[in-house]
């Protein structure tokens, strides 16, 4: 089968890797029909993970399944479904506890943090921009969809991570109707942060980057565009809170973060949150701060230890969430948002283009070029 495949760093090809298949009795294979390329994938593009050479990508899937093992009795061949990108066995000690992105049996290693399809340190399996993917525990990793999956797919694709990604942000800041809530970064995961405090009920919704095409976005789900390369952001948060601050924010862009200019400062949204939110406020932290490999930032940085301005913090009595989302904590209800019409995720696509297009669409993607918001792929199949 054909599969997007990591080649060596802000490379990678459209190539035959071994089909997927059956393993064990409770593995459901799926024909995959969109999955998108995610701000996640660039870490392991640039280099920045030990992500070997070979494997290939892709952790936000959605297909058709075509063949169930033996021990499946809840998921069907035709069935349509999305997969969450968390792999869990739904039987640990942490699944049981609905924490699913720390289940103890998908990872092999004990001191990394949970499993998913075609990640750097993530377990070994393969990922789903390719024909066809494996579902480890298929009966608990699917989540079946409606008859309208087919023609809605990009809305639906989305459930497989950023949109519960986004919503979790919104979960640990504790967004409640009439909420002033910022968030950092517009990116796809930003967007859906931006929407979920919509769904919540927030009052006021301020989304802070610098990308014009993403600030619109962020528009016209009727967010307030705060553009970092004009104003000060800080400052135009407590213009729009009276002096007080946002009763809560996200942090939605990670170690990657930048001045305008370009300069990487991995700290740079965190100081910039606790700024922005009130005193006893909550932050909801999904963008990755992880230790990376050759990376940009300093010496601290590339082992992941990212200071902040803690002082501010802990004097503010602020509360902070952090880590990657349980999706499936969430994605059954936003899934019934989405089918309800009451959700349209789909906002964020700029791009739907064939899997044998991948490379130039991590280029771009990569390059946050203009118009380059989320890009879905469609294996040919
Ligand atoms: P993205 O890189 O497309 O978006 C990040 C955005 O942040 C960009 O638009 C960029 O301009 C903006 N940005 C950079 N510096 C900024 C600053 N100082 N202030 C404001 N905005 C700034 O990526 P994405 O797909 O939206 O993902 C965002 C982060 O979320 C990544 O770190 C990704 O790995 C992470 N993520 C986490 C989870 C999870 O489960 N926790 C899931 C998916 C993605
Ligand atoms: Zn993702």
């Amino acid at each position: 089968m054909k599969a997007v495949v990591y080649e060596a760093p802000w490379r990678v090809s459209v190539t035959d890797v071994p089909d997927a298949r059956i393993e064990r009795p409770t593995d459901v294979l799926v024909r995959i029909t969109s999955t998108n390329i995610c701000g996640s994938d660039l870490h392991m593009y640039e280099g920045r993970t030990d992500f070997e050479p070979g494997r290939w990508f892709g952790h936000e899937n959605m297909g058709q399944v075509i063949e169930v093992g033996a021990g499946v009795d809840k998921v069907r061949v035709g069935d349509w479904v999305v997969l969450p990108f968390n792999i869990a066995c739904g039987h640990c000690r942490n699944c049981e506890r609905q924490l699913t992105n720390y289940c103890l049996t998908a990872q092999p290693e004990p001191s990394m943090a949970g499993a998913a399809y075609g990640f750097a340190d993530m377990g070994p399996y393969g990922g789903g921009q390719a024909d066809f993917l494996r579902v480890p525990w298929g009966d608990f990793n699917c989540l079946r969809l409606g008859e309208d999956a087919e023609e809605r797919q990009t809305d639906y694709v989305m459930l497989s991570d950023i949109f519960p990604t986004g919503y979790h942000a919104t979960e640990m800041a504790g967004v409640q109707p009439g909420d002033r809530t910022v968030i950092y970064g517009a990116g796809p995961v930003g967007l859906m942060a931006a929407l979920s405090a919509t769904i919540r009920g927030a009052g006021k919704v301020m989304v802070v980057d610098r990308h014009p095409d993403r600030l619109r976005l962020a528009e016209s789900i009727g967010a307030i565009a705060i553009d970092d390369s004009k104003v000060d952001p800080v400052q135009a948060v407590l213009d729009q809170t009276m002096g007080l601050g946002a009763d809560n924010g996200c942090e939605c862009v990670g170690y990657q973060a930048h001045e305008p200019d370009g300069t990487e400062q991995p700290n740079l949204t965190m100081n910039r949150l606790v700024a922005s939110v009130r005193f006893t406020g909550r932050i909801g932290t999904v963008g990755v701060f992880v230790p990376q490999d050759p990376g940009a930032g300093d010496e601290l940085a590339r082992q992941g230890k990212i200071a902040f301005d803690f002082g501010t913090f802990w004097f503010k009595g602020q509360h902070i969430g952090s880590g990657q989302a349980p999706v499936k904590r969430y994605n059954r209800q936003l899934r019934d948002l989405i089918a309800e019409g009451r959700a349209e995720p789909s906002f964020i696509v700029s791009h739907e283009l064939p899997l044998d297009r991948a490379p130039e669409a991590y280029e771009h993607f990569d390059k946050r070029d203009d118009g380059w918001t989320k890009v879905v792929l469609h294996p040919a199949t």
